[in-house]
C-alpha cells in the first residue's frame, strides 16, 4: 500500500523582550546563575497579580501580520491547569478560545502552508536532573518568559517542506527581531504531528507527536524514520497509537514517551487576573506600517535588482544585517567607477555579492564574530572591491587586505601600499619585463614557437618571478603571446 505523510507543526518561540511575560523580572536567555531572574509573580506566590507585557504582544502581532494572519480585535488569556515541578503556579497562562492571531500562510516550495493560529503564553522553568539520578534541581529563570505558539494546519507532505518552512520562519523571526530563534538554546522548539494515509484518501490517520527536537535536521530524520515505522505498522494490519514520541539521535530512531492527555484535563478557563486585549483598527494599521521588508521579498529583489544567482542571494538574505551591509556597499559604487582600459567590465554587484559571501563570510566564521560587530565601513569595503574589479590587486591579495582591514580598521589603499600588494596589470608596465625575459630565454622561446605550450607557462613564471609576484598572470600571458607572435 502507498501512503502519504500528513504533517502539522506546533512551534514554540521564546520572544526577545526586556522583561518576562507577566512581571518585571528580566528575560535574559544568557543568565548562567539559576534562580536569579525571579520575583513573587513568576514564582506564583499567593496574592500576586500578573500584568501583560506589551512588547511581547506587539511581537506576536508582528509575526501574525508577516504571515498574513488575522489579528483578532478581541483576545484573551486563559488558565491551563496542570501539575509539573517547574510550573510554580500549578497552571500556565496561555490563550485558548481567543488567540491573538488566526489564519495566515507561508509559501514553501511552491505550496502554501496554512497557519491555524498564533497565541501567547509563558514558558516554564527548567528541571536539571543530576547525573546520580537521585535528585533534580529547578531553575526558574525561564519561568514566565514570553512564549509564542504557532500551530499550522496539517498541510505538509514531506520532511523537506517542514525544514524549508522552519528555516523561513526562523528568518522571519530574526528579521522582526521577535526572537533570536536559536534552536540549540531552546528558543525555537518544534513539535511535529504526523500521520499516514493511503494515497488518494481524504480522511487523516491517527497522529503521533514528535517532541523535543532541537534541530531541523533531527526533525527531518525523525519524520523519515516515522514514515517507515508507521508504514510497517499499517501494512502489518495494526493500528497507530496516539502517543508522544521523542527522537534518539544516537540510535537514529523515535521512541515512545507517553500517551497523550485529553484536552479537558487542562480545565481551561479565562484568566480572571488579566483583562482581555482589545485592538482598534488604527492600532493594527500602525503595526502593519512598521513591518520591515521580509526575507521572501528581499530574496526576490536581490535576484531581480542586482542580477544575483538565487543561491548567492539566499546567503545574503539569511542575515538581514549582511543583506543591509551588501546594499550599503553597492550604494557606494557605480559601474562607471571601474577604471580598466584593458579589460571588459566586471559586473560590480555580482562581484560585491561573491566577495561578501565568500572571503568576507569565511573570515567572520573563522573569527566567530557577527556582521553587526564588524568595523569595516561599507565605504572601505567598496574601495577594496573596486581595486579587485580593476585588477589592481589579486584575489589572494584582496583576502590578505581584508584580514588587515578587519584587524586594524585601516583604509585598504594604506594597507596595500604598506604590504606592497598593488598588482601590475597595465600592458605597458609588463611589456618591458616580458621583453627582457624573452631575451634571456631563447631556448624556451624557440620551443614555444615550435608549438610547446608548456614553454609559455615557463616564461609567464619567469615574468612573475621578476615582478616579485606582483604581475597579473593573465595579462602577462597575453603580453607574451603578443610579443612572440612577431
Ligand atoms: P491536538 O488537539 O491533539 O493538539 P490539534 O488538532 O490541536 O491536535 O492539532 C495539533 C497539530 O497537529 C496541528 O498542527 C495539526 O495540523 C496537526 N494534526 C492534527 N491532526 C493531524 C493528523 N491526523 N495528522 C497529522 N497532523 C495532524
Ligand atoms: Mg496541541
Amino acid at each position: 500500500m502507498q501512503y502519504e505523510p500528513v504533517i502539522g507543526l506546533e512551534i514554540h518561540t521564546e520572544l526577545k523582550t526586556k522583561t518576562k511575560m507577566f512581571c518585571y523580572s528580566l528575560n535574559d536567555p544568557n543568565e548562567r546563575h539559576p534562580n536569579v531572574n525571579i520575583c513573587p509573580v513568576c514564582m506564583g506566590y499567593p496574592g500576586t497579580l500578573p500584568t501583560i507585557n506589551a512588547e511581547a504582544v506587539k511581537k506576536v502581532v508582528m509575526v501574525g501580520l508577516a504571515l498574513g494572519g488575522k489579528i483578532n480585535k478581541f483576545s484573551q488569556f486563559d488558565r491551563k491547569s496542570y501539575f509539573y515541578p517547574d510550573l510554580p503556579k500549578g497552571y500556565q497562562i496561555s490563550q485558548y478560545k481567543h488567540p491573538l492571531v488566526e489564519g495566515g500562510r507561508l509559501g514553501v516550495e511552491g505550496r502554501e502552508i496554512r497557519i491555524r493560529r498564533i497565541h501567547l503564553e509563558e514558558d516554564t522553568g527548567r528541571l536539571i536532573h543530576d547525573s546520580d539520578k537521585k535528585s533534580s534541581l529547578v531553575d526558574f529563570n525561564r519561568a514566565g518568559v514570553p512564549l509564542m505558539e504557532l500551530v499550522t494546519e496539517p498541510d505538509f507532505r514531506s520532511a523537506k517542506e517542514v525544514v524549508v518552512f522552519g528555516e523561513e520562519f526562523q528568518k522571519i523571526l530574526r528579521y522582526l527581531e521577535a526572537s533570536d530563534a536559536n534552536m540549540e538554546k531552546g528558543q525555537l522548539r518544534l513539535e511535529v504531528n504526523m500521520s499516514l494515509r493511503p494515497v488518494g484518501e481524504e480522511r487523516m490517520g491517527t497522529k503521533v507527536e514528535l517532541k523535543n527536537i532541537n534541530s531541523f535536521k533531527y526533525a527531518a530524520d525523525a519524520i523519515e524514520y516515522e514514515i517507515k515505522r508507521q508504514t510497517e505498522v499499517l501494512n502489518s494490519g495494526e493500528k497507530i497509537i496516539h502517543e508522544t514520541r521523542g527522537w534518539n539521535e544516537h540510535k537514529k530512531e523515535t521512541f515512545s514517551q507517553r500517551t497523550k492527555e485529553e484536552e479537558h484535563d487542562y480545565r481551561y478557563f479565562p484568566e480572571p487576573d488579566l483583562p482581555p486585549l482589545e485592538f482598534t483598527p488604527e492600532q493594527i494599521d500602525e503595526w502593519k506600517v512598521a513591518l520591515p521588508e521580509l526575507p521572501a521579498s528581499k530574496r526576490g529583489r536581490f535576484v531581480k535588482e542586482y542580477g544575483l544567482e538565487p543561491a548567492v542571494a539566499e546567503v545574503l538574505i539569511r542575515d538581514k544585517y549582511l543583506a543591509g551591509y551588501f546594499e550599503s556597499v553597492v550604494s557606494e559604487l557605480r559601474q562607471e567607477d571601474i577604471d580598466t582600459p584593458e579589460k571588459p567590465k566586471t559586473n560590480l554587484e555580482k562581484l560585491i555579492a561573491s566577495f561578501l559571501t565568500g572571503d568576507f563570510l569565511a573570515l567572520l566564521n573563522e573569527k566567530i564574530v557577527s556582521i553587526t560587530e564588524v568595523r569595516i565601513t561599507p565605504e572601505n569595503m567598496a574601495e577594496l572591491i573596486l581595486y579587485l574589479a580593476e585588477d589592481k590587486i589579486s584575489n589572494l591579495a584582496a583576502k590578505q587586505v581584508l584580514a588587515e582591514m578587519f584587524a586594524a580598521g585601516e583604509d585598504p589603499s594604506v594597507i596595500i601600499e604598506k604590504l606592497g600588494l598593488w598588482q601590475i596589470s597595465r600592458v605597458d608596465d609588463l611589456e618591458d619585463i616580458a621583453k627582457h625575459i624573452i631575451k634571456e630565454n631563447p631556448k624556451a622561446v624557440e620551443d614555444y614557437k615550435k608549438g610547446k605550450e608548456a614553454s609559455l607557462q615557463f616564461l609567464v613564471g619567469q615574468v612573475m618571478k621578476e615582478s616579485r609576484g606582483k604581475a597579473n598572470p593573465k595579462v602577462v600571458g597575453d603580453v607574451l603571446i603578443n610579443l612572440l607572435r612577431d
